[in-house]
């Protein structure tokens, strides 16, 4: 793949603003790493972002699917228009071609940084490594969820997403904007390096594979009738085992995680994962060994 345009997109949800704001500051910035490569910033639903909502019709990053038999049906869905668009325009058969695409999120949980991937692809792989490599970024790798499809970078052949939490929605951070200026500048710094061969991938990646997503305890209504555990709260990311608490319920109660297997609880009460049923995903980690193949791909095929 001859890299020649990395595209950078925030406010794929109109209410997370720290990376807009972020991307402004490095637009004004030359791209002093590498002349051979432009880096595009667009803000990816602009009319939400106006409005200080998540999304106008549905949300953005679910609506890159180009399975999706409901596309023809919605021809007044925003988000949809706005995804064709997107993808005509800049996708890697659009009229101004990117290669990579890099979607930048925030999230209300305590993810800290970290970097979001879908399935395995061998060029996301070579590019989470590298930031894993330089920062030890925990990487979540969302794979066969079919109630979660059609997102953003899925549609570019090589992205990835970068989460920076806990920040609340609509609310400026100064920390979190400090984070992505750095990992921005950092990964164009060693994109820059690895073309130069200049740096070797590491050895491994280590990954937190997605096992599925966990409702809130309900009542027979629907209604939400238990909180995140006192001792769940923050804990994105940790450890948690067969008995470990996950919620408390309206009475007292603690509802206990029951499997056998240790897993990895992240997104831990994301605000806006309320409307999609989700209290908080699991994960396993994994292993995964890097090889030069990776950067040839990444750079040639
Ligand atoms: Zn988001």
């Amino acid at each position: 793949m001859t890299i020649k345009k990395i595209l950078i997109v925030a406010g794929t949800h109109g209410n997370e603003i720290n990376p807009i704001w972020a991307f402004n500051q490095l637009k004004k910035e030359q791209n002093n790493f590498d002349k051979d490569i432009e880096y595009k910033y667009i803000i990816g639903n602009p009319l939400a972002y106006e409005k200080g909502s998540r999304y106008i019709d549905s949300d953005l990053n679910r609506s890159f699917n180009s399975n999706n038999q409901n596309i023809n049906n919605n021809k007044n869905n925003y988000e949809i228009n706005r995804a064709n668009f997107l993808v005509q325009r800049y996708g890697i058969n659009g009229e101004d071609p990117c290669q990579i695409a890099i979607d930048l999120h925030t999230t209300t949980s305590n993810m800290g940084t970290s970097i979001v991937i879908y399935g395995r692809r061998i060029k996301d792989f070579c590019l989470a490594s590298l930031l894993q490599n330089k920062f030890g970024l925990p990487i979540y790798l969302h794979e066969q969820d079919k109630r979660q499809t059609g997102f953003l970078v899925e549609a570019w052949p090589c992205g990835l997403v970068l989460e920076i939490g806990p920040v609340a929605q609509n609310y400026y951070d100064s920390k979190i904007i400090n984070r992505f200026l750095i990992i921005i500048s950092s990964l164009r710094e060693e994109i820059n390096k690895l073309k130069n061969n200049l740096i070797a991938l590491p050895k491994t990646l280590i990954v937190h594979v997605h096992q599925g997503s966990i409702d809130y305890p309900r009542t027979k209504n629907g209604d939400i009738n238990g909180l995140i555990h006192p001792e769940r709260m923050n804990k994105d990311w940790k450890l948690t085992k067969k008995g470990d608490p996950l919620f408390l319920d309206i009475e007292g109660n603690t509802l206990r995680y029951l499997g056998q297997d240790i897993i990895w609880p992240v997104f831990i009460g994301e605000v806006a994962y309320k409307e999609k049923n989700i209290a908080m995903s699991f994960t396993k980690k994994e292993v995964i060994c890097s090889s030069n193949e990776w950067v040839d791909q990444f750079f040639k095929s």
